[in-house]
């Protein structure tokens, strides 16, 4: 079912891709593994997707270790300050960092190991109450202010768009996204790349792509819906 699954979220990618002259090359899919068990990446691995997205340090760090070491794990969900060090070596991008005290967390504990943390910054596009990221406007000031950390690499800007039942109402905030990383990229701040788009998940990841998204976060769609009673 999984490899099935990933099968048909590639071939709506390249659809979505198509439609507008991109490159499918252009768009990495990050299978959302979050609350399923390691068993369940084992299943997806034969599809040759190797970037898989948690949304909690402790689970992230559970499957790292159980897992192949060529996966590159995302972190997608709200990072707590205090749970930064268990990150470091263990994950290839932080979609999620929406402060600059988040920021200096990661500077502090990647320094100790002198590593590079990867982010990108999280923007609440639809300025929805009951979500993580800031505002568009605080962005450029936000990612100046970041960019000077040494062992931190800005490479673009992350969303979660709101819940809705047609993905079409999501592309104004995906367009807005597209324009606002254009618009920071257009600024050469020292450091700082505008190349990652992480905008999409499973209702929503075709428009996302069509609006320029090179990352998409899809999880119902490939490992099925969340049970998080158990
Ligand atoms: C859970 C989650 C996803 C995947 O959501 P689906 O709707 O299951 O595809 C994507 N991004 C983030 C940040 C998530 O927390």
């Amino acid at each position: 079912m999984i490899l099935e699954n990933i099968e048909q979220v590639k071939k709506n990618i390249t659809t979505a891709c198509q439609k507008v002259g991109r490159d499918p090359a252009q768009v990495t899919l990050i299978a959302v593994s979050k609350t399923k068990p390691y068993t369940a990446i084992a299943e997806a691995l034969p599809s040759g997707i190797l970037d898989y997205g948690e949304n909690k340090v402790q689970e992230l760090v559970e499957k790292y270790e159980r897992l192949p070491s060529d996966i590159r794990w995302h972190m997608i969900g709200h990072l707590q300050r205090n749970k930064v060090k268990y990150l470091v070596g263990k994950t290839s991008l932080i979609h999620s960092v929406d402060s600059y005290r988040l920021a200096e967390q990661i500077e502090k504990e990647f320094a100790k190991e002198n590593k590079i943390a990867e982010i990108l910054i999280e923007i609440n596009m639809a300025e929805e109450e009951s979500k993580f990221g800031i505002p568009a406007n605080e962005a450029e000031w936000l990612i100046e202010k970041i960019s000077l950390l040494e062992h931190i690499r800005i490479k673009g800007l992350m969303t979660i768009a709101p819940y809705t039942e047609d993905p079409e109402e999501n592309r104004k905030y995906f367009r807005k996204m597209k324009k606002l990383s254009v618009d920071i990229a257009a600024k050469n701040i020292y450091n700082v790349s505008m190349d990652v788009l992480s905008m999409g998940m499973t209702g929503d990841y075709q428009v996302a792509i069509e609006e320029g998204a090179t990352m998409v976060r899809v999880g119902t769609g490939i490992f099925g819906e969340r049970n998080y009673n158990t």
